[in-house]
């Protein structure tokens, strides 16, 4: 293994250096440097052989020469063999003990070359012999440290040799004879030479090796200090330069609070270059009157605390102009955990601040727009009821009286156009409650077959009339009981069929009901099929728009407004479901309702029993107090309730009623909601009250009400009142409620309350 020049690269020079120093690296270089040193080795010995030539025979020096050249041979074969085949990682221990017997021959090479010599020529040649010896000695020597104890070994070998020369010669003399002193001193002093030169070379070898190697480690450390310094800088450089180029304004400030660094963006968007605002305490250089105090304060408390902190916060620009920003305010610690410096990046938002108050500000103009038609409605609900009341309630009652046939169409016509107007106040209410999302789904266990068969039997008169033949047949699959909104589905299909009935003049109307199994649910399919007037194609897309029916003489040919399928259409979309229309014209029309709906027990349907009028309660012994301000009404319900009940008072206001209800508690109040004084609802409150404090029972209260949505039923509950009933009534819807209510309430309560002695309230 070649020694490694030193490269840029302290890192894989370090690594070749401890792969050379390592026993293996060593064991290479020993190799390698016998195979370089074989010129100058065999020059030397060339020179020795030249020497033997004219000093002792060319015999003798033929004899050395090829002694010498075996030796050479065997050793510098197995070294090449080594160097060209073998590298740190692959050479065996086995390779340098071989190394240690070439070397070995080698030097018994050398022995034999200048024993020859020296025994054939005798005491003139010893000392240049000796002199031979300590230079091949001296040559080893240099490669001590490569490979120890073969180089060990050849010392030992060229000792004995001299060693074993020198008692020849003694023995060969018979004594110590002044030449082999002289020789023998000669020898010492070249020894001790010798080992003082080799140790030299050694200590010099090894620490030049140390200081190498440390000084090679120190590059390296340094390399990687380097680096990281390098890779650091990069960092700080990139960094800078995103905060510098970034879109946000980028605020440096020192822990002292003075702006120590902006970037570019600070200087377009204030107006202020870096060295004007340079040591600046932001709060004074960037804040106006607009400025949030508070804001300003949170700011300056998070920096005291050290915290992080995010806030939108009105700002001045140096032309005095105020702007929002969306500021992000962080604290930068050093290692020990020491504030160095805060952070600020903030962003220009005065835009999207603007578009969220604008936002806030078109929620609530639509919010007070919806609450004034909520109220518009409501009032228009009310204000049409009441009147529609004394309309509807009268001819009620007329047609109950003896009238001739003229009188009973003239009747019959009035309470129809009642009814059909009642309609239409309904569809707006429902529509504009559907409109505005308000409407309530209320699911619940209910009969689809009892729910669909009463629809039939309802509009059955309808199609009777018309002579068309309706209808109604179920698949077998059909659930008897599903969950859904038994009103709801009601008014749907009552749309669906009535106009079915309403647009063919002639055939049939047939209602199929069947169900497709989807996961848990049910999809149930109502389909109205008819033989009507059907629909053009092009109208098709549009009988679902509010107020759009397929023609324009629609209404005055069949009645209507075009609202029915559009409330139907909402009511289907708010249940999952939709509805689905086919049609030909002149041939009819199919209109699907589909609707996931969930089977359910039988056992869970509730069964309303219609009650009786005045069933299990006596309406003759009956006390009741009605609270009504509206004269017609007054007169309409004195009507329908005169023959039926034993007493019957009316108050004008709430006030009255409530004077009157503590004066003589009667049996039931009747009360209406909108009074002059005191409403319905506090003039119930005002009587619970009264009840409580005189430890009385509680007197059914009705509400009469021209207010027909429903939170105004649950508000009427809410206050205290037993039982809602809507305007317009009719006498039998009246006499049916009182008959429900009544029964739970007397005699009991009568008993109870007759039974304890009057208090003034
Ligand atoms: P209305 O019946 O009060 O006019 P609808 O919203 O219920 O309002 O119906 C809208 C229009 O759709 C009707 O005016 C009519 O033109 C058309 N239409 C609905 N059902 C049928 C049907 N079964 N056959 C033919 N046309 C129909």
């Amino acid at each position: 293994m070649a020694p490694r020049r030193y490269t840029d690269d302290p890192v894989s020079d370090l690594y070749y250096f401890e792969q050379n120093n390592s026993s293996n690296g060593k064991f290479l270089r020993y190799c390698q440097g016998r195979i370089d040193a074989i010129v100058s080795r065999q020059a030397m010995m060339a020179t020795g052989i030249i020497f033997i030539t004219f000093l002792v025979s060319p015999v003798v020096a033929m004899m050395c020469t090829i002694s010498v050249i075996i030796g050479e041979l065997v050793d510098c074969m197995f070294f090449l063999h080594i160097i060209h085949n073998y590298n740190a990682n692959t050479v065996r221990k086995s390779h340098i003990t071989i190394s240690i017997i070439t070397g070995a021959f080698q030097s018994l090479s050398i022995s034999v070359c200048l024993a020859i010599p020296w025994l054939a020529s005798g005491p003139d040649i010893r000392f240049f012999l000796l002199v031979f010896l300590a230079g091949a000695t001296l040559n080893s020597g240099v490669a001590w440290r490569y490979n120890q104890t073969a180089i060990s070994i050849r010392f030992i070998i060229y000792l004995l040799t001299a060693m074993a020369l020198f008692i020849h010669d003694i023995w060969v003399d018979g004594a110590l004879t002044k030449p082999l002193i002289q020789d023998l001193l000669g020898a010492s002093v070249l020894i001790y030479i010798l080992i003082i030169f080799i140790r030299f070379i050694r200590n010099n070898q090894s620490s030049r090796q140390r200081s190498d190697y440390a000084m090679l480690k120190e590059r390296v450390k340094s390399a990687k200090i380097n680096l990281a310094l390098l890779e650091k800088e990069r960092e700080t450089r990139q960094l800078a330069e995103v905060a510098q180029n970034s879109n946000d304004v980028i605020i440096f400030l020192k822990p002292t609070g003075k702006i120590s660094w902006v970037n570019k963006t600070f200087t377009e968007l204030f107006g202020y270059r870096p060295l004007q605002a340079m040591g600046k305490d932001p709060a004074m250089l960037l804040t106006g009157p607009d400025t949030n105090r508070r804001t300003l304060g949170k700011l300056r408390l998070s920096m005291q605390k050290e915290r992080f902190i995010r806030v939108d916060i009105q700002v001045r620009k140096k032309n005095n102009c105020m702007f929002w920003i969306d500021t992000v305010l962080t604290p930068l610690k050093d290692a020990e955990g020491k504030i160095h410096s805060f952070v600020s990046v903030s962003r220009d938002i005065t835009h999207s601040k603007k578009q969220m108050s604008d936002l806030k500000q078109a929620r609530a103009d639509a919010e007070h727009a919806a609450h004034a038609k909520s109220t518009f409605l409501a009032t228009m609900s009310h204000e049409i009821r009441t009147p529609m009341n004394g309309i509807i309630g009268m001819s009620d009652l007329l047609r109950q009286t003896t009238l001739s046939a003229d009188q009973t169409e003239y009747v019959d016509t009035i309470v129809s156009s009642g009814d059909a107007l009642l309609q239409i106040i309904n569809d707006i209410l429902d529509f504009s409650k559907l409109d505005a999302g308000k409407l309530q789904i209320t699911p619940e266990p209910m009969d689809l077959h009892k729910n669909l068969h009463s629809v039939v039997s309802i509009l059955g008169p309808n199609a009777v009339e018309k002579k068309i033949d309706l209808s109604l047949k179920f698949a077998k699959n059909v659930p008897d009981t599903v969950m859904g909104d038994d009103g709801r589905i009601r008014q749907i299909v009552i749309n669906l069929i009535g106009n079915a009935i309403k647009f063919t003049p002639k055939g049939a109307v047939t209602v199929s009901v069947t169900s497709k199994k989807k996961a848990q649910l049910n999809c149930i399919e109502i389909a109205i099929q008819d033989t009507g007037i059907g629909i053009p194609a092009d109208k098709l897309d549009h009988i679902f728009e509010r107020f759009t029916q397929a023609e324009d003489d629609t209404t005055r040919k069949f009645g209507g407004t075009g609202l029915g399928l559009s409330i139907s259409h909402l009511l289907a979309k708010q249940m999952g479901g939709d509805i689905i229309v086919t049609s030909e014209p002149n041939k009819g029309s199919c209109f699907t309702l589909k609707m996931p709906l969930k089977s359910v027990d039988k056992q869970h349907v509730k069964t309303v029993e219609k009650p009786s009028p005045q069933s299990g309660c006596d309406l003759q012994n009956t006390h009741i107090l009605v609270a009504e301000d509206n004269r017609t009404n007054q007169l309409l319900l004195r009507k329908m309730l005169a023959k039926h009940v034993g007493k019957l008072e009316f108050a004008q206001n709430g006030e009255e009623v409530v004077d009157m209800f503590i004066n003589t508690p009667p049996d039931v109040v009747l009360m209406d909601v909108s009074m002059p004084k005191k409403n319905g609802m506090d003039a119930t409150k005002d009587i619970r009250v009264w009840e409580e404090t005189q430890n009385r029972n509680t007197v059914p209260i009705i509400a009469l009400t021209a207010n027909a949505f429903p939170e105004d039923r649950i508000k009427c509950l809410n206050s205290g009142m037993t039982g809602f009933l809507e305007k317009p009534i009719k006498k039998q819807q009246l006499l049916d409620e009182l008959g429900q209510i009544l029964p739970k309430f007397t005699p009991a309560v009568k008993a109870a309350n007759k039974s304890l002695p009057m208090r003034p309230p």
